[in-house]
């Protein structure tokens, strides 16, 4: 079972994008393999750590968590395996953003974390890619494997991505020595202070390309289909979204890839309808049925259930079927169903049913006689989602 994000870095819901900062910060300090070296449980933190702060740190992915929990990145990181998307490289890559700034002090405790990361800062990041997924109520309720076929930018197979035509066209670049950086000295009012930034030649890369893959034309990326398994989880609706990390369109020259973002539509069903967590089932029976009471099958989201109508029912009646609407998509809360009862009116009648009918009209059990406990529509609607 995976820990809470929030729980994780130890702080509320409500904290303030400086506060997550903070807290990651003093976590990833206590847990670094620097301070505890060949503690595997440390690293276990400090991963854990960084992948909370990964999500929380982002609006984006921070909403989604809010929304969905674990289940919001299901499909990219291979189902509830914990950091399995994130690696070492990635972590260090972060510090570059929260410990930046070499008169830090935590700046120098990490000092070497950037060079470890070593062409994370490689080629352009793919932009992230939006794809429609049609599901019906059945794989809404169970949640549901999908199988689907992107057309993308994918990353080049002739140079793996690199774009150049081959080993010896990809050269270290001179400027920076292939770390991508370049140091400055700049004169500032607080004396002289020495500035990374990012190398002008290379523009980051680290290397420099003498001939270009034929391919991609040196883009480390061409145009392509990929096919992609995303885990929807149970319980989503129409209009949610959920990222695929890593699934979007390949970055330029090795880049990281964006994300796939899979946006969630209902199909209509026949016979049910979805409002929230409920299902509802609108029941026709005929008038003799509501007298005598009658069983039926209804359909649900789960094959059809049996429901024993008494004898004297009410049109307008509704009848609940415990927990057999949708579950929540982040947590073992489970709707109903809900069926309401409907008498079917003839609209046509025989001469013969017709004189039965006269017969009764002037019967006294036919004549409407509410009960006076008998609650009203409106008290029924607001008893049912109360
Ligand atoms: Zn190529
Ligand atoms: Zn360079």
């Amino acid at each position: 079972m995976k820990r809470d994000y929030y729980e994780i870095l130890g702080v509320s819901k409500n904290a303030s994008q400086e506060e997550i900062k903070k807290a990651y910060r003093k976590t990833a300090m206590q847990y670094h393999p620097d301070r505890n070296p060949g503690d595997k449980a440390a690293e276990d933190k400090f991963k854990e750590a960084a992948e909370a702060y990964e999500i929380l740190n982002d609006a984006d992915k921070k909403a989604q968590y809010d929304r969905f929990g674990h289940n919001a990145f299901a499909g990219g990181r291979g189902g509830g395996q914990g950091f399995g998307g994130m690696n070492m490289d990635d972590i260090f890559s972060q510090f570059g953003d929260i410990f930046g700034g070499g008169d830090d002090a935590f700046g120098s405790f990490f000092g070497g974390g950037r060079s470890r990361g070593g062409g994370n800062n490689r080629g352009t990041r793919g932009s992230n890619l939006r794809v429609k997924m049609k599901l019906n109520f059945e794989e809404i309720a169970k949640g549901v494997t999908k199988t689907i076929k992107v057309k993308k930018h994918v990353k080049c197979t002739t140079c793996t991505g690199s774009g150049a035509k081959d080993k010896n066209s990809l050269q270290t670049c001179g400027t920076c020595g292939g770390s991508g950086q370049v140091r400055r000295v700049q004169n500032t009012f607080l004396g002289q202070m020495q500035t990374v930034t990012t190398c002008p030649n290379c523009q980051g890369d680290g290397s420099t390309i003498t001939a270009k893959c034929t391919s991609c034309k040196g883009e480390g990326r061409v145009y392509g289909e990929e096919t992609v398994t995303v885990d929807i989880p149970a319980g989503v609706q129409e209009g949610m979204q959920l990222s695929v990390t890593g699934r979007g369109n390949a970055g330029e020259r090795g880049g990281t890839p964006g994300d796939l973002i899979v946006l969630i539509e209902e199909e209509a069903h026949p016979h049910l309808t979805r409002d929230g967590l409920n299902v509802g089932y609108d029941l026709h029976i005929s008038f003799p049925d509501a007298v005598f009471g009658t069983q039926v099958e209804v359909p649900t989201i789960d094959g059809r259930a049996k429901i024993k109508v008494p004898a004297g029912t009410q049109s307008g009646k509704i009848f609940r079927l415990k927990g057999k609407g949708f579950p929540h998509v982040n947590s073992y809360e489970k709707g109903d169903q809900l069926i309401q009862v409907n008498i079917w009116t003839p609209q046509n009648v025989t001469d013969e049913e017709k004189a039965i009918l006269e017969k009764m009209s002037t019967s006294k059990n036919f004549i409407p006689n509410p009960e006076k406990n008998e609650k009203s529509f409106f008290d029924k609607v607001r008893e049912m989602f109360s």
